[in-house]
């Protein structure tokens, strides 16, 4: 599936972790936020899985009670450790938003959001939380593989970790800090203004008045600022 390159800035944004529902819809359309059964906590740094690890016994506990067997547990993914990484991502793209607007205040108080104790008093430490997760959600999906180019040998490409919607998402981040895909943009609606690094639903629309250059990240946004910009003008005209 083609993740879009600002995933974390525009489908998961607005997504509630608290809300399962919500997280559930979000993977059913964008697949898993982490891998499944023995691997669930696999990309995240020790500390927050160490953070998870009540949570999860608990959950071990519950399915075992239910008589869910230790075969479909091992596909299975619990929907709140998944939202726990939705949250996650949500507060590692607030980092990255932060830091493109130069809003260092907001750099180190997005991680206050995250439930414990980790609060970043400085810029520097506040890039070191981000990396220690970033890194962390990338090292297995992400790391080198080596393939044999011999016939004689069977095919190794099945044991090569797919990387979850989050792994990836994680990924397009340090791309984004990298600005690997260009800028991040922020939405000319001004009644949005929401960042994002590609334009959604139709093609690109570049705006009445500017020819080249994406303003606004959808062409819904480009459609209501311009007839908001055409309603002013109009009643400007009328009362002159
Ligand atoms: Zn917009």
């Amino acid at each position: 599936m083609d993740i879009p390159p600002d995933f974390a800035f525009r489908e998961a944004r607005d997504v509630d972790p608290a809300d399962h529902r919500q997280v559930f819809l979000l993977m059913r359309e964008w697949g898993l936020l982490c891998p499944t059964g023995r691997a669930m906590l696999q990309s995240l740094p020790r500390t927050e899985a160490d953070n998870l690890a009540p949570l999860v016994a608990d959950m071990e506990q519950r399915a075992s009670a239910a008589g869910i067997e230790e075969h479909v547990r091992d596909i299975s993914v619990p929907i709140a450790v998944a939202a726990r990484h939705l949250q996650l991502l949500q507060v590692s793209a607030r980092f990255v938003e932060a830091h493109m607007a130069g809003d260092e205040d907001a750099m180190m108080g997005c991680w206050s959001q995250l439930g414990f104790a980790f609060d970043p008093h400085s810029v520097p430490t506040a890039w070191i939380a981000w990396q220690v997760y970033n890194t962390a959600a990338l090292t297995v999906p992400f790391a080198p593989h080596v393939f044999l180019d011999d016939p004689d040998f069977p095919n190794t490409g099945s044991v090569v970790p797919q990387p979850t919607t989050y792994e990836v998402a994680m990924l397009q981040l340090a791309e984004t800090v990298t600005e690997h895909n260009g800028p991040l943009l922020r939405c000319a609606n001004e009644r949005c203004q929401r960042v994002f690094l590609q334009q959604r639903g139709r093609r690109q629309y570049a705006g009445s008045h500017h020819k080249s250059g994406v303003l606004y990240c959808s062409y819904l946004c480009a459609r209501a600022q311009s007839q908001r910009e055409r309603r002013a003008r109009r009643k400007a005209e009328a009362t002159r």
